[in-house]
């Protein structure tokens, strides 16, 4: 039977949220296809694999090495490529790492990669959307089997199916002098912080906050709802913020359930990172400020005065 191979990641051995929006994704181009869903796992051996096929997962492959803790790009992308020979697609998340990875893979296959999928349709040939030229269109793209696509987070809901999800161990192959790099070390921030990329809310500052301590309370509200920090590229560029918490065009791109847009204009540059969040909230003093116009929700008025409304209304919401 056909497969879609589905790139699950770790990170200090757990697997990361958007392993189950990969096993989603696979899930649903599967059905279509008639395929199962084979779901990779690289890394150290005590992984938790245990439940993969009620979210989607026919087979689990099983690829563990303690030397394969940090990703390591040309092992990891010949290991994926093998566990993908007779496969009709890989999926995998729109992460760094995936970013890196589906591009080797896809190289190694001779297969197209396409990144940025938001949606798939599997009916009769694979069919992709994704956003092009900043979001400002959406393209449909017709991709031939085998192919290589990444889905960026929040974009694939998991799903909830009673597969088998059978585990299996692979061989990691030996690449010899192939392997030409290799990761020793990964720096974690010294706060651990949710990444702006992979959160689903994410609450974000511009230059209408006037000065970098005002900041707080775009932390106090993110932190109330459980979400990620961004920032516009002014604010990073005064260094009020780090340059990793930056959406847009030089940044990183985002997709939320619910983004805040808080003091920021919402210059095309800004939008390219972020209008493709579900639910857009802006904050702005002038009526005229662009983002009211990819807004779901717009609020005309003062961040100091009401970002710390929001935050003080969802506290109570959250302890009633
Ligand atoms: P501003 O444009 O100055 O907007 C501040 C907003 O705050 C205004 O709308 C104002 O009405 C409002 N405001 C002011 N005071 C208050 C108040 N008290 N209460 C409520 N609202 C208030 N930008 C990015 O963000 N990300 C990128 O990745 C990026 N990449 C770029 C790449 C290139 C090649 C270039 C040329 C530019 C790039 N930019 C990027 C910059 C972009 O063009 C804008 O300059 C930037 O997004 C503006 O940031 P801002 O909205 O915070 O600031």
């Amino acid at each position: 039977m056909a497969a879609i191979l589905a790139v699950l990641e770790q990170r200090n051995g757990e697997l990361k949220r958007v392993s189950h929006e990969v096993l989603g994704a696979a899930r649903g181009l599967a059905d279509g296809m008639g395929a199962e869903v084979h779901a990779l796992v690289i890394g150290p051996s005590g992984v938790g694999v245990e439940g993969l096929g009620d979210h989607g997962a026919d087979k689990v492959l099983v690829a563990a090495d303690e030397s394969l803790m940090l990703y390591q790009a040309h092992r990891y992308a010949y290991i994926a490529a093998t566990a993908a020979a007779d496969c009709s697609a890989v999926v995998l998340g729109g992460t760094a790492m995936g970013k890196d990875l589906g591009p080797r893979i896809a190289a190694r296959m001779g297969a197209p990669y396409v990144n940025d999928v938001k949606s798939i349709d599997a009916s009769g040939d694979i069919t992709v959307t994704r956003p092009m030229y900043s979001g400002k269109v959406i393209a449909t793209l017709k991709v031939p089997t085998p192919c290589v696509l990444s889905v960026p987070p929040n974009a694939f809901a998991p799903v909830e199916a009673g597969k088998a999800g059978a585990v299996e161990e692979i061989a990691v192959p030996d690449m010899g002098d192939q392997a030409r790099a290799t990761t020793v070390s990964i720096k974690e921030p010294e706060q651990a912080v949710l990444d702006v990329a992979e959160a689903g809310i994410v609450v974000s500052g511009g230059r209408g906050l006037k000065e970098e301590g005002d900041f707080k309370v775009v932390e106090e509200l993110a932190a109330a709802l459980g979400g990620a920090v961004g920032a516009s590229r002014a604010v990073v560029d005064n260094g009020w913020r780090s340059h990793s918490e930056q959406v847009g065009q030089t940044g990183k791109t985002v997709s939320p359930n619910l983004y805040f847009a808080i003091g920021i204009s919402g210059a095309i540059q800004h939008l390219a990172g972020m209008r493709t969040s579900k639910v857009i909230v802006a904050i702005n003093k002038d009526p005229e400020a662009p983002i009211f116009k990819i807004a779901d929700y717009g609020i005309v008025g003062d961040v100091l005065e009401v970002v710390p409304r929001i935050t003080e209304e969802v506290k109570k919401l959250k302890e009633g």
